[in-house]
């Protein structure tokens, strides 16, 4: 039973929409890029244990949530990949997509990766990481009082990976060990502590708890290419709109949506408010009447009246 499906994650569209939009003689360019591929990366090993879970088909009674967000008591976000609830034991999976071999320090919390050219990469410690969403969702459980065990495993989604000696004595696995791992989990965890409805109660409790925090918006919009760009030129080319369309001048493309990824950038990345001026200036359009008639035909909503007027742009406004 899935409960919460797997969507992007906040930061990773919003650095979807800062690559289409950001110059490429920003100084930032590369560092923005980088980010970019490790959440992408990220994201296809979050997907690949997601299609494990699937293959895995658990006999058990059991909800997986994913990529839930949680507020601590001091505020603090917690950001957890997935989560396996049963009737026996909740399981916090934290999942890297990376090659390589890895290793620990834990006297220095050193979490890293030998690249195959020999290059090391230094990460946050994931074990301290998980052992902090383990103490969050201990304290949630007892207060909701269920007597749950909380345990915690980082799973490696890639296969192209070595482990070290020194992580031997740590919970880190191989996507392909996860079933095995499940397995012996309910072995060893062969009390059931809630029952079927009790199990549900439980996730939607956690459910509840769930935490969007928003994206900080951290560039500002003069770096940012603006204009409806073409989706068919990888949006390196600006469209112009013609006969209520718009259109590629480069590859000859017309598209009556192509306004929709626009506004789509427009709210990750400067707002999710825009006023008709600002569509204007953003978009490339000289008419007060045919930005009003644009943005009243996508159906958004709007607070105040004619020249104070502001649209608020939706979430799914692709
Ligand atoms: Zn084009």
């Amino acid at each position: 039973m899935l409960i919460l499906e797997r969507q992007k994650s906040s930061q990773l569209l919003y650095y979807q929409a800062l690559l289409r939009r950001i110059y490429e003689h920003d100084v930032e360019y590369e560092d923005f890029h980088k980010q970019l591929l490790s959440l992408e990366a990220g994201h296809s090993g979050e997907q690949r244990t997601d299609r494990e879970f699937i293959d895995i088909a658990l006999t058990h009674p059991h909800t997986l949530l994913y990529n839930l967000e949680l507020l601590n008591a001091q505020g603090t976000s917690h950001q957890i990949d997935s989560i396996l609830v049963t009737p026996n034991f909740l399981l916090i999976l934290e999942i890297k997509n990376m090659n390589g071999t890895l290793f620990y320090n834990a006297t220095h919390h050193e979490f890293g990766r030998i690249r195959h050219n020999g290059q090391v990469d230094i990460f946050s410690d994931p074990f301290a990481q998980s052992h902090r969403h383990q103490t969050v969702l201990e304290r949630l459980l007892h207060h909701w009082g269920f007597m749950l065990p909380v345990m915690y495993v980082v799973v490696v989604a890639n296969s192209n990976v070595r482990f070290d000696q020194s992580l031997q004595h740590y919970p880190i696995l191989q996507l392909s060990g996860l079933r095995l791992y499940i397995e012996r989990l309910f072995e060893k965890y062969s009390i059931e502590y809630v029952n079927t409805t009790e199990l549900e109660k439980l996730s939607t409790y956690l459910l509840s708890t769930l935490h969007r925090p928003a994206v900080k918006r951290f560039v500002a919009p003069e770096r940012l290419q603006k204009g409806v760009l073409c989706a068919k030129c990888q949006f390196t080319e600006v469209m112009v709109y013609v006969n209520r369309t718009w259109y590629c001048p480069k590859c000859g493309e017309r598209n009556k949506k192509a306004v929709h990824q626009a506004l789509h950038d427009y709210r990750l990345l400067i707002s999710d408010r825009i006023t008709n001026k600002e569509f204007r200036d953003f978009v490339g359009i000289e008419s007060m009447q045919v930005a009003s008639k644009i943005l009243s035909r996508l159906g958004y909503e709007k607070i105040g009246d004619k020249r104070g007027r502001v649209y608020i742009i939706s979430e799914d406004c692709l």
